[in-house]
């Protein structure tokens, strides 16, 4: 029987309504909408439109979005500067700053700069680390959608095997400890894994975050098993197509997530999620911000 689809655009509907209703109890209750910073350099087209779509997001859950549209040429020191006013701002709950970036800038500095607590990516150190200590606080986007996805599908995935493949700061490990704190068994492969398809093979539950379009055919999917699909790989004729084979690997999955439509709108609805834990932990006072 044909994979059921693992509709993600309609899952971060939902949750971008109630964060709608959440946000406006929130502004009711007297306290400020919370905001997110949005730091663009230069004008790649690919990356114009995630930030377009993310405004867009922010506008339907009523969290203000601020943009810095910075040219191609603005410098590592000037982020830098940029970042360190908003760690100080209180208006500002979460900050944003979209990759890639121009060469001359160092993303791992940019990373490191972002104030924890306001740091909604998830993609700072102290948060991965919490995460990786079984204390997630603001969690890493996209493993996160992944995460709210197949709770959709499965109550429980103690004991589940899965299968993550890639590695990356971003995507892949922390892919990997939000599987393992679900407590399933994890296996993380990457470009120096031999026998990719006999690991997947095995597995109850694939991830996949490489960037290579249909990297991971269909006849390895072990038949019923739980397939997520991250990547997004632009075709010479504009289409999108993921890193799994789709319709082979949909004969034998359970479950498929598509693309688009299955990730990508998690992503951004988990971000906007961020924002306002963001918003709530400067509320309470909770002070996630070590040296910033
Ligand atoms: P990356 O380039 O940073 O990492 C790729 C990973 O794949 C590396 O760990 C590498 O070791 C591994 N890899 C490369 N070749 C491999 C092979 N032959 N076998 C096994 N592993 C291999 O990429 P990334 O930033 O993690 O993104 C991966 C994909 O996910 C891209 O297509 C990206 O566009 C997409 N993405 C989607 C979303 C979303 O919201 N849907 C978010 C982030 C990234």
């Amino acid at each position: 029987m044909p994979a059921q689809s693992l509709d993600g655009k309609g899952l971060s509907e939902r949750i971008i309504a109630d964060l709608a209703v959440r946000v406006s109890a929130r502004v009711t209750a007297g306290m400020t909408a919370p905001a997110l910073a949005v730091i663009l350099v230069g004008s790649d087209p690919a990356s114009g439109i995630y930030v377009r779509n993310k405004r867009n997001a922010c506008l339907k859950a009523g969290i203000h979005s601020i943009l810095y549209d910075l040219p191609v040429t603005t410098t590592q020191a000037e982020v830098l500067a940029l970042i360190g006013e908003l760690n100080h701002n209180t208006g500002v709950h979460g900050i944003l700053v979209q990759m890639p970036l121009p060469p001359q800038i160092d993303p791992t500095a940019v990373i490191e700069r972002i104030c924890p607590g306001k740091d909604v990516d998830g993609f700072h150190p102290y948060n991965i680390g919490r995460l990786a200590v079984r204390m997630p606080t603001l969690r890493s986007c996209t493993p996160y959608g992944v995460m709210r996805l197949l709770a959709m599908v499965h109550d429980d995935l103690k004991g589940m095997s899965a299968v993550v493949v890639g590695s990356s700061n971003h995507v892949g490990r922390p892919m990997g400890l939000e599987l393992l704190l679900a407590g399933c068994t994890v296996t993380t492969c990457h470009r120096f894994t031999h026998n990719l398809d006999a690991f997947v093979a095995q597995a109850d539950i694939v991830v996949v975050a490489v960037g290579k379009p249909e990297l991971v055919k269909g006849a390895w999917i072990k038949p019923g098993a739980t397939v997520v699909d991250v990547g997004i790989n632009r075709m010479a004729d504009g289409s999108l197509r993921g890193d799994v084979e789709f319709a082979a690997a949909g004969e034998r999955a359970a479950w498929i997530t598509p693309v688009p439509g299955g990730v990508g709108p998690m992503t951004v609805a988990m971000l906007l999620e961020n924002t306002l834990l963001a918003a709530q932990l400067a509320d309470a006072a909770i002070r996630v911000d070590l040296d910033c």
